[in-house]
């Protein structure tokens, strides 16, 4: 059965208040698309004001601590998130994993934090280009799964991202075989972890997904959605990929 398909891009350390007229359009883009799932993972300073600039839109942060609260400098806890106003968080990015050295058990505690305070985690794994030109992609990232994702999960709570560490910002993607490939063993490995509700949590693709390869890498089989970076960052450029996902 085909899963609605969730579009969520990823701001990473971009954007300021004059951004907000992109979010609003985003937003308005994504209620005139009711058949597809919309969201926006900002820097948590824009988390209020882009909630407050387009109610109703799904706003996210792209971290946060397991603890509540305590002595974490500089740290967010999934609580101060929610009230902020968000409604997910990405989790395990690989710019997370690499520059804070992220270990899965750590993913695996903030997923669960983040689930706890009514947060879906979007949480993102995916293979280097040497692990993946050594035959060990599938092998790096359903380990990747098994360690990062809480027992209890379902589509309503997690989504997964695959999202191949080469084709982050550089232009490059897989082939749809690849992926085609990917993503059927994720989704094995989620009805192995899951059980029934395995079939339920969405699979996205991320990885230089744009308004010109959207269609394509969208209608691969088990992808459910995309996590986009560069091109979530201006309404021209996200608004297509949206509409890319629509049946
Ligand atoms: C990302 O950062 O999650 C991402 C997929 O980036 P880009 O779309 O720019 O490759």
């Amino acid at each position: 059965m085909a899963l609605r398909k969730l579009v969520a891009g990823n701001w990473k350390m971009n954007g300021s208040r004059a951004a907000l007229p992109e979010i609003k359009a985003i937003a308005a883009a994504a209620a005139a698309h009711g058949d597809v799932d919309v969201a926006i993972g900002v820097p948590a300073t824009l988390i209020t004001p882009a909630a407050e600039a387009a109610p109703g839109f799904a706003i996210g942060g792209q971290d946060c601590h397991w603890n509540a609260s305590g002595a974490h400098t500089g740290c967010l806890s999934a609580a101060m998130l929610a009230e902020a106003g968000a409604q997910f968080v990405i989790l395990g990015h690989s710019e997370r994993r690499t520059d804070h050295h992220e270990t899965s058990a750590e993913v695996l505690k903030k997923a669960e934090a983040a689930v706890a305070q009514g947060l879906m985690a979007i949480i993102c794994v995916g293979e280097t280009e040497a692990e993946r030109d050594a035959g060990q992609a599938v092998a790096v990232v359903t380990q990747q799964i098994r360690e990062s994702l809480p027992p209890a999960s379902t589509g309503a709570t997690t989504a997964i991202a695959y999202e191949p560490v080469w084709a982050i910002g550089t232009g490059r993607t897989p082939s749809t075989a690849d992926v085609a490939d990917m993503h059927a063993a994720i989704r094995a490995e989620l009805l192995a972890l899951l059980g029934t509700a395995g079939a339920s949590v969405r699979i996205l693709y991320g990885g230089s997904v744009k308004a010109s390869n959207a269609a394509e890498l969208l209608h691969v089989p088990d992808v459910d959605g995309a996590l986009v970076g560069g091109a979530s960052l201006k309404a021209a450029d996200f608004v297509p990929i949206i509409e890319a996902a629509r049946a």
